[in-house]
């Protein structure tokens, strides 16, 4: 199969071979032609499928194509104020009105959007993208949104902002993208879809994307899409083979540093992701590893967007080596040189660990992924493995060797047990949100044992298990 089987725009195809792509991923083999045909789609794909291209080469192929642009009469902003003015009238700001709006959880990953949607849009010119976000000074944004751009890719807040002061206007919408979409329709963001969606018009095309998007699809998915085609790569692509996971048992906090230090000496790293369940956490570990003499960096919400900005482009120049970095990290970032991912902490929803691992391994190489799990946590790692239906080996470092053993004998021979679809979705969005009261919360740092110093909580992005019946699940941006 060859793009120009999918029936693409040669303006495409061309910035498709300036890309290197040579073929299309099967995620894309079946989203694109579907898309263009205008159906409403639900599409599950590993992580580093190529999932961005699959909605974004259809939209920018129906908006080149002559007959689905129907606006070219209309002025743009900027025309129009100028004609305001020949009126003798006080220009005033005309709203943007753009054709299609790509959501996504967070700002790295809409800018990462953009991006990407400005390659493959290099012989369209016509198509403008620009992305919409907190932290991005408003006069930047409003002479943005001035240019009437085609395609936006936002976070939700920001755009809201926009959208209640009049500079958005989106009632000649035609294609709606929830990149991540079990975490756009999260009940952090729910109250915010709602609203944008309510904004568009009843016609327009929606699609919704992400790596685990199989079994939540809850009434809110249902509501904003119209007869999907429900698309699910299956395979061993969705089985992360080309990611290696292990555990490693640790006893305590030191325990753990130190076997992060030997971990990242690894000669066949090139580049690491280590997750942490707090923002403190994310910058005393790179504060520590930069005194180590590792090229690390953190990356986390209460840090200014210039920052966050800075962060994310040192790594994908190379001269980060290791990001220490929240959740805001764990959905979308595409960084070929990621070869090895950390999870410090555990994430506290199983769904999370599939996002966060698949940070390594992206369009088709290969991956190490490294859970460092304290000897508490045994049933943490067990409903990652039953949610991702395969078991994780624990491994052992020779001079690293935990003083316990896992509390549960783990053998290889064992089936992850007992999971029945549906399983980790109970009325919350399930996953670790339904712990009982006093079990352990997840996004606690595991402290015991010797030698360990005491942690604070309190500057953590996710606040741990907030009720018990399941909802308000996380807060969002807080990470
Ligand atoms: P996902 O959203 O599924 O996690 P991305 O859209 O971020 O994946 O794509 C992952 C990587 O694969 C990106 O670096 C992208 O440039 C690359 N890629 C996408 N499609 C192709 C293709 N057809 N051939 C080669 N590389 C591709
Ligand atoms: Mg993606």
């Amino acid at each position: 199969m060859s793009f120009e089987a999918l029936g693409l725009h040669a303006n495409l195809i061309r910035a498709l071979t300036d890309s290197g792509y040579t073929k299309p991923t099967p995620v894309q083999e079946q989203a694109v032609p579907a898309a263009i045909n205008g159906r409403d789609l639900m599409v599950s794909s590993q992580t580093g499928s190529g999932k961005t291209a699959a909605f974004m080469l259809p939209a920018l192929h129906k908006l080149i194509s002559a007959d689905v642009v129907t606006y070219d009469n209309s002025k743009t902003p900027n025309q129009e104020r100028q004609s305001a003015r020949s009126r003798g009238d006080r220009p005033r700001f005309v709203a943007a009105k753009p054709k299609m709006l790509v959501l996504t959880p967070t700002r790295e990953l809409a800018l990462q959007v953009t991006t990407a949607t400005d390659k493959y849009s290099a012989y369209s010119r016509r198509i403008k993208a620009v992305s919409i976000l907190g932290g991005m000074p408003y006069p930047k944004q409003m002479q943005l949104l001035s240019r009437n751009p085609e395609i936006l890719v936002a976070t939700p807040g920001r755009l809201i902002d926009h959208m209640d002061s009049g500079k958005i206007d989106f009632s000649e919408l035609q294609m709606l993208v929830l990149d991540e979409a079990d975490r756009m329709l999260d009940m952090g963001f729910i109250d915010d879809i709602e609203k944008i969606v309510a904004a568009t018009p009843a016609t327009r095309q929606t699609m919704l994307f992400s790596a685990t998007l199989d079994g939540v699809v809850g009434n809110m998915a249902k509501r904003i899409t119209t007869d999907p085609m429900v698309i699910q790569i299956a395979g061993s692509a969705s089985k992360h083979e080309n990611i290696q996971q292990k555990v490693h048992f640790v006893d305590d906090l030191s325990h753990k540093n130190r076997m992060l230090d030997h971990l990242l000496r690894d000669e066949s790293m090139d580049q690491a992701v280590v997750f942490t369940a707090t923002k403190r956490d994310a910058d005393t570990i790179a504060d520590r590893l930069n005194i180590a003499g590792f090229a690390a960096a953190a990356l986390h919400g209460d840090m200014h967007q210039g920052a966050r900005n800075r962060t994310l482009d040192g790594l994908r120049r190379g001269q980060i080596r290791v990001l220490v970095a929240t959740d805001v990290a764990a959905r979308g970032i595409d960084v070929p040189g990621i070869t090895h991912v950390f999870n410090y902490d555990l994430p506290k929803f199983p769904e999370d660990y599939v996002h966060r691992i698949g940070r390594t391994g992206r369009a088709g190489r290969k991956g190490l992924a490294v859970s460092l799990v304290n000897h508490a946590e045994g049933m943490h790692v067990k409903r990652i493995e039953r949610f991702t239906k395969q078991l994780i080996p624990v491994d052992i470092i020779e001079g690293f060797e935990p003083k316990k053993t896992a509390s549960a004998p783990r053998s290889a021979a064992r089936k992850p047990g007992g999971w029945k679809p549906g399983d980790n979705r109970k009325s919350g969005g399930g996953g670790f949100s339904n712990s009982k009261p006093g079990q352990r919360s997840f996004s606690k740092p595991a402290g015991a044992g010797t030698g360990a110093a005491p942690r604070k909580e309190g500057s953590g992005g996710y606040k741990g298990n907030r009720s018990s019946e399941g909802s308000a699940r996380r807060s969002f941006g807080d990470y």
